[in-house]
């Protein structure tokens, strides 16, 4: 029998406003602070005090609920989610329920299947908990395990985008993941790194017959702190659920962990009935009312979005689908791109893009910084370009030039003069560096005039190296042809 996947994704996203939702401590960044050091009686959850609501934090989950093409409602309700958890000192937690502050909104995104739109049922504002770091404890000591809680992270911003269950497939979810990260990065509310639990993505598997219309069970899958985590979960549980089916057994609706190292997923819990939160409205807070002129003015502030800007560079610049996408994931590059091209003159954005996503990556990724923080600037990377495009340079010498470049932060001019670099370009020269090359290798010389085209290669490979790596490919080729053809035709002809 054929299966189908059918996924859906819950994500919390912390909005990364500068105090949190109900309080005026700060959002602290959770692997810097010392734990406990942003926390005060409203977030602590002390009995008397009131919450106030964070006017940025409302702003930030309309700027993702507007990206996402949201209806946005007019009036949402804070609601008590009440339950008990040593990371929840109020016992309850701050959320909405039945009136969210945004509905039925939509991704596209684009696979190797095609573009696919994925329907947003739901987007909701509430706080997030604290943090708990247990402790196992040490039969041989006789230590007892005990937890410690931080509540460094109680009272930030939380906002929780819920899918309708449109995802088919592990690549579905991973491109769907990298794609709403990148809109709330270029939307600057949430720097989208999994690994600090800033961004959690929280995926809904379950399997059905291929053409039958009715979901089947469905497993829930948390503790993910990578992209590849939840692709790899997904995939491993979809494969574990087509198992227990094709053994004529039920799929149980439980919530499951991820082992990273054995690529497994775990029962943590099993689900049989609804959890019963007692929701009920929060009577601290007033209905949230939003005005459309408020709403329209943050619509007007909306940046150009990834998916737009795609568009753009493909129209503007040429560039592929592929090209256009890669450059355009992060703000920052396609800023630092456009901004080269900019600056460049008649440069093709096509030869701008291969070198950033190209060589500029490679340098960047074996780094720990980012494009903004790097020392070449885009106007000494288009600067190196035009010496390759103007035959100052070959690539390969420039590939050379930009690593030091990125070292150094020097003018690839300057690198070029100071190691004398320049590419001989001049016919006399380079004729003569063949001709040495050809004198000083007789038995290779012999071997290709008996027929061993495939010298070529080595032939030029040695001219290359003889002029330090500096000749013009293109008139080393010339000038070999040229002289390995009077060499064959005098071998044929003493
Ligand atoms: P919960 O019970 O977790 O509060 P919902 O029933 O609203 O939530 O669904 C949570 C997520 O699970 C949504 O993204 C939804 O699309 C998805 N989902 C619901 N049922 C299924 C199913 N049978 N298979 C896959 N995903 C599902
Ligand atoms: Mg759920
Ligand atoms: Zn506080």
């Amino acid at each position: 029998m054929q299966f189908e996947a059918v996924i859906g994704l819950e994500i919390h996203a912390e909005l990364r406003t500068k105090s949190k939702m109900f309080c005026s401590c700060a959002v602290v960044d959770p692997t810097e602070a010392q734990p406990n050091t942003a926390v005060c009686p409203v977030c602590a959850g002390m009995p008397g005090t009131l919450p106030v609501l964070n006017q940025h934090a409302v702003e930030f989950a309309l700027r993702v609920a507007l990206a996402l093409g949201c209806e946005i409602q007019d009036v949402s309700v804070f609601a008590r989610k009440n339950y008990f958890y040593p990371d929840l000192p109020k016992g309850y937690q701050i959320s909405q329920y039945e009136h969210p502050i945004a509905r039925h909104g939509n991704l596209t995104i684009s696979t190797s299947n095609g573009t696919k739109t994925i329907r947003i049922r739901r987007v909701h504002l509430e706080e997030d908990t604290g943090k708990l770091t247990h402790i196992p404890g040490d039969t041989s000591t006789d230590n007892q395990p005990y937890t410690l809680v931080d509540l460094n992270r109680a009272g930030i911003p939380l906002l929780e985008i819920v899918t309708e269950p449109d995802l088919r497939c592990a690549e579905d979810v991973r491109i769907f993941a990298t794609s709403l990260r990148s809109i709330l990065r270029y939307l600057g509310v949430n720097s989208g790194d999994m690994q600090k639990g800033v961004l959690r993505i929280e995926p809904n598997v379950s399997v059905r017959p291929l053409q039958e219309q009715e979901l089947g069970t469905r497993t829930e899958i948390k503790n993910l702190n990578s992209f590849r985590a939840l692709e790899r979960s997904v995939d491993y549980e979809i494969q574990r659920q087509i198992q227990i089916i094709s053994e004529r057994k039920e799929v149980s609706q439980e919530t499951r962990g991820w082992d990273e190292k054995r690529e497994q997923t775990y029962l943590q819990r099993r689900k049989e009935k609804e959890d019963d939160y007692r929701y009920f409205p929060e009577p601290d807070l007033p209905p949230l009312v939003i005005g459309p002129e408020w709403l329209k003015k943050i619509e007007g502030n909306l940046p150009e979005l990834p998916a737009t800007r795609t568009q753009r560079f493909k129209e503007q610049y040429q560039l592929s689908t592929y090209d256009a996408e890669v450059l355009t994931n992060e703000k920052s590059v396609a800023d630092y791109f456009e901004k080269t091209v900019e600056v460049s003159q008649d440069i093709p954005p096509k030869t701008i893009a291969n070198w950033i996503s190209g060589d500029l990556f490679a340098l960047i990724n074996k780094s720990d910084m980012t494009i903004d923080q790097i020392l070449i600037t885009p106007p000494a990377l288009a600067a190196l370009i035009q010496l390759v495009e103007k035959d100052e340079i070959n690539q390969k010498t420039a590939k050379r030039v930009l690593s030091e470049m990125f070292n150094s932060g020097e003018a690839a001019s300057k690198i070029v003069d100071r190691r004398n670099l320049r590419q001989i370009s001049d016919q006399d020269t380079i004729a003569s560096i063949v001709a040495n090359v050809l004198e000083s290798n007789p038995k290779q010389v012999m071997k290709y005039t008996e027929g061993k085209d495939s010298l070529t290669q080595w032939f030029y490979g040695q001219v290359m190296r003889a002029s330090h790596g500096k000749a013009n490919p293109q008139v080393v080729k010339r000038e070999l042809t040229k002289q390995l053809d009077e060499v064959k035709s005098r071998g044929a002809s003493p």
